[in-house]
């Protein structure tokens, strides 16, 4: 039989990860549902960037505070509660209970969050002619198996593209790494272990592919000094150009049209009895964007949801 669950959280940035913490410390049988591949919504747009404005911490880095939200979140077993790469695409009321369609799978809940804040963080792509129609270019890695003894391009300059070319060097994986510019922003020390063993091609830009059958075959890729062109040949393509936001498409019935803000109650609660929103995706007088109010917002929703569901787990200090 169908398991219904207590609570379905949309979209996983700061408020989406700090309410999947606050159900598992209630213990509700919640799932965290996230359209891109990681965790961190507008936080992934800048990584390297110190926030000044978190309580507690003189300065953070964007991808520390990332990994300290998704630390507390998924201590231990959690982890699996966090599905990556599952865009909600439609929530309804059916009986009296949510029903969300997502990319993959259907789910009933009693309570859904709306945590899609500045929209669907996707993956940069190289913008090159019928890239996104090929099957062997990818923004991610899900399964490392695929590239072993392979011809495999990374493109990027960050710790991503550094941390996969350097794993794949050990995988007898044929790697070719190529960045548009001299400097890379990822570690320093990996990269001098990757020029004594990779072809590192620097300043370079992909500038069309040769395609059969959907697999691309061959890349040409442009000096962007010289001007001169190469081809380097490919069993796959890795592209790690960080991410970019685009409006959700979430459709709600009378309560929410595609790209538009929600607005909430005091309490986070929609229009819609059982909805709930909190993050960069509501709006009401005075909201201003950032990750404290997003996640205390996140704070009030689920400390509603919890009281609505099993009031006796409402913590004394947080009563009326
Ligand atoms: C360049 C820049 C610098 C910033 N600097 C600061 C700063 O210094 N201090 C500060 O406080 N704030 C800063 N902000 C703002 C801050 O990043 C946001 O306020 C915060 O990320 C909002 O968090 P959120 O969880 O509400 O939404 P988001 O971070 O937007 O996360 C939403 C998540 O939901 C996912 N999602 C959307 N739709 C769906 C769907 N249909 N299905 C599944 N998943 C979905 C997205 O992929 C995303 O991961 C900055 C923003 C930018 C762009």
């Amino acid at each position: 039989m169908e398991k219904i669950l207590d609570l379905i959280i949309v979209g996983a940035g700061p408020a989406g990860i700090y309410a999947g913490h606050l159900a598992k410390e209630a213990n509700l049988n919640y799932i965290v549902l996230e359209a891109s591949s990681e965790v961190g919504g507008q936080v992934l747009l800048y990584k390297d960037k110190p926030i000044y404005d978190m309580p507690g911490h003189v300065d953070i880095l964007g991808e520390a505070l990332v990994d300290a939200l998704l630390k507390q979140a998924t201590l231990s077993h959690e982890l699996k509660r966090i599905h990556l790469n599952e865009e909600v695409l439609e929530v309804s009321l059916i009986d009296q209970l949510f029903q969300v369609i997502t990319s993959r799978e259907k789910y009933r809940s009693k309570f859904v969050l709306l945590t899609h804040g500045g929209g669907m963080m996707l993956p940069k792509t190289m913008g090159l002619l019928h890239e996104e129609a090929t099957k062997n270019i990818s923004y991610h890695v899900s399964d490392p198996s695929l590239y072993v003894n392979q011809k495999l391009i990374l493109f990027g300059g960050g710790d991503s593209a550094l941390d996969w070319a350097h794993y794949f060097m050990n995988q007898n994986t044929d790697v070719t790494l190529i960045h548009r510019r001299h400097d890379f922003r990822g570690d320093e020390r990996l990269l001098s272990k990757l020029k004594k063993n990779i072809v590192i091609k620097t300043p370079y830009k992909a500038s069309s592919l040769n395609i059969n059958n959907e697999m691309v075959q061959s890349v040409i890729i442009e000096n962007l000094e010289t001007k001169a062109s190469e081809e380097i040949q490919c069993d796959h393509i890795l592209v790690f150009f960080g991410s970019v936001p685009k409006p959700h498409q979430l459709l709600l019935e009378g309560v929410l049209k595609k790209g538009h803000k929600l607005k909430v109650h005091t309490t986070m609660e929609t229009s819609l009895k059982g909805l709930y929103a909190s993050g960069n995706g509501i709006t009401y007088e005075g909201k201003l964007n950032m990750i404290t109010t997003s996640l205390g917002e996140t704070a009030t929703a689920v400390g509603n949801i919890i009281e609505s569901l099993y009031p006796e787990k409402t913590k004394s200090y947080q009563k009326k």
